[in-house]
């Protein structure tokens, strides 16, 4: 557990306050790759991070396991069972990868040793060869010889995956974040794997982050939604009710791009900006229907809308 955790069940599993997160280049300079990143992660619920390629999500999820690489800076707070994490020493992340929170990498491939066969990374990872079969069996993977004596290239794409999974497992974390798992799956594959995360928060009660692209696929899989644009949390809430009632015009955008999954968004004119390139004012007004001349001049805060609601959007000032 991380110093100072009270860990009382009553208070949320994860705590994001104000994390911005960024690029250090040559003389010093900082681009901004995600700011005043603010949400909670309730124990044992699942929660959706959403948005295109090049908003933050991945460097989000890297800072919160503590693996941002040296170029790049955090600051804000991200507390673990009422801990603080965010920049703690390396010898105390290391106690708490895999045992309280874990990573599913998005290529299988690059995480899973290749020299090592499915049998001894599971047990490498569970520190015992106790329940190797059962681990593999929660991550829907039928624990047979062939695959527990496999080597990583001598599994399918998909078997691949819920050995991922089930290494994220391994020590029973209290939250395990997934970087993309849904990409390149089809429908139903898609439907499957969320299921399958669904079941086991309820079962183990594990909380999880799922980062993907579009959240229309996710809808009636996740409890929360969080949508990125540009490095801002844009819009958060309910998941049912940001689904059904999208506050922010990106998050209604993004959700008319059903059938897109893991490919471009048809239905948003233009790209969201480079890192360089950011706009001043509202990050979206230049792809945004709805914009007004002051959304080009300033930044919108994040304004509480009803309940756990909240949204980056002029619209919903005051
Ligand atoms: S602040 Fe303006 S540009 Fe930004 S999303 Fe709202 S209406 Fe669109």
């Amino acid at each position: 557990m991380p110093s100072g955790a009270s860990g009382e069940p009553s208070e949320p599993l994860l705590q994001v306050r104000d994390l911005a997160i960024d690029l250090v280049g040559k003389k010093n300079r900082a681009l901004p790759v995600v700011s005043g990143a603010s949400f909670e992660i309730p124990r044992g619920a699942v929660t959706g991070l959403f948005g295109e390629s090049g908003c933050g999500k991945t460097t989000l999820a890297l800072a919160l396991m503590g693996l941002l690489a040296p170029r790049y800076r955090a600051r804000g707070s991200v507390r673990l069972n009422g801990g603080e994490i965010l920049n703690c020493a390396e010898r105390q992340l290391e106690t708490l990868r895999g045992a309280q929170i874990a990573l599913i990498f998005q290529d299988p491939m690059l995480a899973l040793n290749p020299v090592l066969r499915v049998r001894s990374q599971l047990a490498e990872a569970m520190r015992t060869k106790a329940g190797v079969e059962d681990t593999l069996r929660r991550a829907g993977l039928e624990p047979s010889a062939r695959i527990l004596d496999a080597y990583p290239h001598q599994l399918s794409g998909g078997e691949r995956q819920r050995v991922l999974i089930a290494l994220a497992l391994a020590r029973r974390p209290a939250l395990v974040i997934a970087d993309e798992p849904f990409t390149a799956l089809d429908s139903a594959r898609v439907s499957e794997l969320s299921s399958l995360f669904r079941g086991l928060s309820a079962s183990l009660g594990t909380a999880f982050l799922l980062i993907d692209h579009s959240p229309a696929a996710l809808a009636r899989s996740v409890d929360d939604a969080l949508v990125m644009y540009a490095g801002r949390i844009v819009e958060r809430g309910p998941a049912g009710a940001v689904m059904t009632a999208p506050l922010h015009p990106y998050t209604a955008a993004l959700l008319k791009c059903v059938g897109g999954h893991g490919k471009p968004l048809p239905t948003i004119q233009g790209n969201p900006p480079g890192l360089a390139g950011r706009p001043p004012g509202c990050a979206f007004h230049p792809r945004c229907e709805r914009r007004e001349p002051c959304c080009a001049r300033e930044e919108p805060a994040e304004y509480m809308v009803e309940g756990r609601r909240a949204v980056r959007c002029f619209r919903y000032a005051g």
